[in-house]
């Protein structure tokens, strides 16, 4: 997809409208975690440098249209300042006369961040109307928020149709990581997917064994598979109801060439707790009382032999209940495999999801990793092959 970028656009004197994502962490009014403010530093120094007025826009938590004060913006504004090293003014609105005023008021290189944007109801309504006053104050629309592009609201996407639209740093590494990780990936592309249940990841698998070479199934889903083969699963999370759905999904790998790779075997436990004796079984061979809880030696192996045969992986979700050890071990020695692989230059190792990251943190090779995607739903989405509004927006087709 062809999208503008800030090195495509004129910054001197323009006032930059950013979509960022500072809904951070937070605890009595202070920010706990400044990862989402880190992100957005390339954007707003590149910007600065250029000569342009950062007018950043932003929603926190889900204030429904309502003006909820627990939700202001306003404490982000020094821990951004803090980030980025220059001051950071805060503007108690994000449409209307302060804005305007402030905005006049501003330099080339200046900062300030608006208001909650979700404090008005016409930015998840994606009202024109709404759009247009954010416009107002603006020459430029920068979009550098990925992580909220699967949404179709004002400040995501209604702007895009408005002003000149370009994607700002951290959305064009996102883009270009996803892209050659499913867009145009090297070949052979494998994928990884685990978590807990199937039906969160129904779409998401349906996608996947038609654009992929390769797909390993693990961690609870991987169960509903094993039982729809015919395999005991004893006390395991199993969502058995969906045991049609997944002989479909295996039927559907077969038709478009995705050679599909479940368990060989299993880490098996009485109950679910830290350092509880875990044993390992070959398929079939459970008690009824025991519960699948990570990937077996033997499987993790063979995952590790497909990613040295693959160009490429992209992964979602653990290979087992990684939070409890020793129940992480699947997880951490795959994720290690892939970093190795990565760091030999052999393998693009792409990963997303809420407890994906945290389980590549745990391991200790999330840095190792090409790249991880933080953006939640938008990641998911897009595994799953839909069209991001967000990002759809900024297409060069659909400019004015
Ligand atoms: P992500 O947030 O990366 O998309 P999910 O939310 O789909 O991932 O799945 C993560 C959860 O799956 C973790 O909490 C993990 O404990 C759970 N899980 C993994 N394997 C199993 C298993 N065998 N049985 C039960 N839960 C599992
Ligand atoms: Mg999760």
């Amino acid at each position: 997809m062809a999208f503008q970028t800030l090195d495509d656009v004129s910054l001197a004197g323009v006032r930059a409208l950013v979509r960022v994502d500072f809904n951070v962490p937070m605890a009595d009014g202070v920010v706990t975690d400044d990862t989402r403010l880190r992100a957005a530093a390339p954007t707003i120094e590149k910007l600065r440098a250029g000569g342009a007025k950062v007018i950043l826009l932003a929603h926190f938590d889900r204030p429904k249209g309502k003006w909820v004060q627990e939700m202001s913006l306003a404490p982000i504004a020094p821990a951004l300042s803090a980030v980025l090293r220059c001051p950071v003014a805060f503007v108690a609105d994000c449409a209307g006369k302060d804005v305007e005023a402030a905005v006049a008021a501003m330099g080339p290189g200046d900062v300030i961040l608006l208001e909650n944007v979700r404090f008005y109801p016409g930015e998840e309504a994606n009202d024109p109307a709404f759009a247009r006053a954010l416009a107002a104050n603006g020459d430029l629309y920068v979009n550098d928020a990925f992580s909220a592009a699967h949404r179709a609201h004002a400040s995501t996407e209604g702007l895009a149709h408005i002003l000149p639209a370009c994607a700002g740093e951290q959305m064009r590494l996102e883009l270009n990581a996803l892209d050659r990780a499913l867009g145009r990936p090297e070949r052979p592309v494998m994928g990884i997917v685990g978590g807990s249940k199937v039906s969160t990841k129904l779409d998401l698998l349906s996608n996947l064994v038609t654009q992929l070479d390769k797909l390993a199934i693990g961690g609870g889903m991987a169960n509903t598979f094993l039982f729809a083969q015919g395999h005991e699963v004893g006390a395991s999370y199993c969502e058995k109801d969906l045991a049609d759905t997944a002989r479909e999904i295996i039927r559907l790998a077969g038709l478009h060439n995705c050679k599909l790779f479940l368990p060989i075997d299993i880490v098996v436990a009485d109950k679910l707790a830290p350092g509880a004796p875990a044993r390992v079984r070959e398929l079939g061979a459970m008690d009824d009382e025991e519960r699948i809880l990570d990937a077996g030696p033997k499987t993790v192996e063979r995952l590790r032999r497909a990613m040295a045969n693959s160009k490429t992986l992209v992964w979602n979700g653990p290979l087992g209940v990684f939070e409890i050890p020793p129940f992480d071990r699947g997880t951490v020695e795959a994720a290690r495999a892939a970093a190795d692989l990565v760091k030999a230059g052999k393998l693009v190792a792409v990963a997303g999801g809420g407890d994906t990251v945290a389980a590549l943190h745990h391991a200790g090779c999330a840095e190792d990793f090409t790249f991880v995607s933080t953006a939640g739903g938008a990641f998911l989405e897009w595994m799953e092959g839909k069209i991001l509004p967000g990002v759809a927006a900024l297409s060069k087709q659909s400019q004015r």
